[in-house]
């Protein structure tokens, strides 16, 4: 997908301050953080968000949630973090690769806006 924000990030071509990677999921700083911690989790593979993933998709998921939890141990950030995905532009979702967000370092209000 070479018109695809993130997955040009996964090639390298734009640069992403990376904070994890393995060989199905990618994270880095979101250049626009909304917290102390603000990192976005992606699987490498180009899924378009949470409601075109499919069945085959499940364990791509799981693996984002569980990379944001080693990372919000890693940022000792475990007194309350959130892990968010935005689904569909009525929810702010901007970037249609499917993206969990991870914010925390600071007090989180509940519900969110
Ligand atoms: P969404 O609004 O789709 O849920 O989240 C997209 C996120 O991507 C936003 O928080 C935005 O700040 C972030 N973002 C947009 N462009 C870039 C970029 O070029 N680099 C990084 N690191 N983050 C980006
Ligand atoms: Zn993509």
């Amino acid at each position: 997908m070479s018109d695809c924000l993130f997955c040009n990030i996964i090639a390298g071509k734009i640069p992403a301050k990376k904070v994890y990677e393995d060989e199905q999921v990618l994270a880095f700083n979101d250049i626009d953080p909304q917290a102390p911690t603000h990192v976005l989790i992606i699987p490498k593979k180009h899924v378009v968000g949470l409601k075109e993933a499919q069945a085959e998709d499940a364990e791509l998921i799981g693996q984002c949630q569980l990379a944001a939890a080693a990372i919000a141990r890693e940022q000792k950030i475990e007194d309350g973090y959130r892990t968010v995905f935005n689904v569909g532009r009525g929810a702010g979702q901007s970037v249609f690769h499917l993206h969990l967000h991870l914010l925390g370092g600071r007090k989180l209000n509940w519900p969110p806006g």
